[in-house]
């Protein structure tokens, strides 16, 4: 992109209120700009997620200049400034920092206020996320390269590659989530310089982790994202477990999850796992209790047999929570089985019953043809009755169900 097209973008991408905290610190003489993700986004055309501001103003001096404040976490030099009512009227502001030696892969040591902007720009994680705008005097600062990295779909780490991802294990995840969400390739240097960083990565917080896999799996195309995050060694560091084997089968392994609608992509992703163990991998990252909860029911019939009949097909839907069909058959999806889905789809839509709550009889209505007492037998009888429909929807009648637990209480009287 030229360089003024480049400016002409953010200049009118800069949303008023941002603008105006950026003016606000420049005519008290300090600089101000915005800067990291909302300018690579901006200048790739993309809707920025967070606008954040950066400045050589001192926390305390951003708190005067404003009348409305909220200290956010002062120890890394972040207010937020309140323009007005509502999430969408706060702006954070951050003061330029140094960052120390990072002794536990997580944190710096130590943070400096009052270095200059290149500092501030120098500590950030990559290229495409150390651009600077600064609306008041209308100049790019990209002292890295970062335009030319969105030029050339790349990812580079800002300065030494191993240092960089070793000080901070999280790093790596954002690299290959970028990945994905970008669609960038990592410069070849920049992935050399993970796998002897991944140690690192193993003292990261889990949720933080899982939060990157799920930004990862939510974007295009995750396969982006994963390959390399296999080819690294960054996936046998988190999951361990998922051992995929040859080259043939992470390819196939990676455009399942693709082709897997973003509700099951965490299921595709474990599919090759047994789902007690999935369920059980999946926590120890610390995804959500309905997380697991829809993991562990999908995987548990995503083996369903490609020439399943539709009585079969029922079956197997039977066999999982009614709010968790949809996402299975959407697992099925996933694999291009046409005939399955096209039946499981069938089930869902015309609403075949598949549990006791689908039958066209109660247990009151039970006990009253059959002249029984409440009871474990009432619960025997529906179990029975629920898989007599599961063989043929049309049985579902009053008439039909009464007959059959009829017949079975002859059959079977008491058993
Ligand atoms: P998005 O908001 O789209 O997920 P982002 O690039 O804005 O992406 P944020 O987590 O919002 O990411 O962080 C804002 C900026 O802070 C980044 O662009 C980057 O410059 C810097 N940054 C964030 N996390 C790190 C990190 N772990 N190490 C170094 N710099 C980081
Ligand atoms: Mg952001």
């Amino acid at each position: 992109m030229a360089a003024t097209d480049a400016l002409e973008r953010l200049a009118t991408a800069v949303p008023p209120k941002v603008r105006e905290v950026c003016t606000t610190l420049a005519e008290a003489g300090h600089q101000a700009v915005i800067v990291g993700g909302c300018v690579r986004d901006v200048l790739m055309g993309r809707e920025p997620g967070d606008w954040d501001v950066a400045s050589s103003a001192h926390p305390d001096e951003v708190m005067k200049l404003f009348r409305r404040t909220v200290p956010q976490g002062l120890q890394h030099g972040t207010v937020k400034v309140l323009m007005g009512k509502g999430k969408e009227n706060e702006v954070e502001v951050t003061t330029f920092r140094g960052e120390g030696a990072y002794s536990d892969a997580r944190r710096p040591d130590s943070v400096t206020f009052g270095v200059p902007l290149v500092e501030d720009l120098a500590r950030r994680d990559l290229v495409v996320n150390a651009i600077a705008y600064d609306p008041a005097r209308n100049e790019l600062h990209d002292p890295f390269g970062g335009q030319q990295d969105i030029e050339a779909r790349r990812l580079r780490a800002v300065g030494n590659a191993v240092d960089r991802f070793t000080e901070d294990g999280l790093r790596v995840m954002r690299a290959v989530r970028f990945a994905a969400q970008l669609e960038f390739d990592l410069d070849a240097d920049t992935e050399a310089g993970i796998p002897p960083a991944l140690p690192s990565l193993s003292k990261v917080s889990r949720e933080r982790v899982s939060d990157e896999l799920r930004k990862l799996l939510k974007s295009r195309e995750p396969s982006r994202g994963l390959k390399p995050a296999v080819r690294v060694g960054i996936l046998a560091n988190i999951l361990p477990e998922l051992v995929i084997g040859s080259p043939g089968l992470i390819d196939a392994w990676a455009a399942r999850i693709d082709r897997a609608d973003p509700g099951v992509r965490l299921a595709a992703l474990v599919l090759p796992l047994p789902p007690a163990q999935a369920v059980d991998v999946l926590k120890r990252l610390k995804f959500s209790n309905a997380e697991l909860d829809l993991v562990g029911h999908v995987l548990r019939i995503a083996g369903a047999s490609r020439t399943a009949g539709i009585a079969q097909v029922r079956k197997e839907l039977s066999r999982i929570d009614k709010g968790k069909r949809e996402a299975a058959v959407q697992l099925w999806a996933s694999e291009h089985d046409d005939a399955l889905v096209g039946l499981g789809r069938k089930v869902l839509d015309e609403k075949h019953p598949l549990g006791a709550g689908d039958l066209a009889i109660t247990g009151k209505d039970l006990m009253d043809g059959l002249q029984i007492q409440p009871g474990p037998m009432i619960g025997r009888i529906i179990e029975r009755l629920v898989n007599y429909v599961i063989e043929d929807p049309a049985r579902n009648t009053r008439e039909a169900l009464l007959a059959e637990a009829q017949r079975g209480e002859l059959e079977y009287p008491a058993s």
